[in-house]
């Protein structure tokens, strides 16, 4: 660790920022999944796993996964 750049630290250069709540989690890489370049929390992810699919919510979702995914 360098304290010498203690002014211009920014978390989101080290933790992940989840592509679908924009979230960084507290435990970082471990707090979710890594999607190519994207993230996703494990609190959206247990959010998709349990949502109902035929919920407008999930459509949603469905298509801003597809977007990092570059469908
Ligand atoms: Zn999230």
């Amino acid at each position: 660790m360098q304290d010498r750049n203690k002014h211009t630290v920014k978390p989101n250069n080290l933790l992940p920022r989840c592509a679908i709540c924009e979230d960084v989690p507290v435990k970082g890489i471990a707090g979710g999944m890594k999607i190519r370049r994207a993230f996703i929390c494990n609190q959206c992810e247990q959010k998709i796993v349990t949502m109902d699919v035929e919920s407008q919510e999930y459509h949603a979702m469905v298509s801003t996964i597809k977007n990092i995914l570059g469908f």
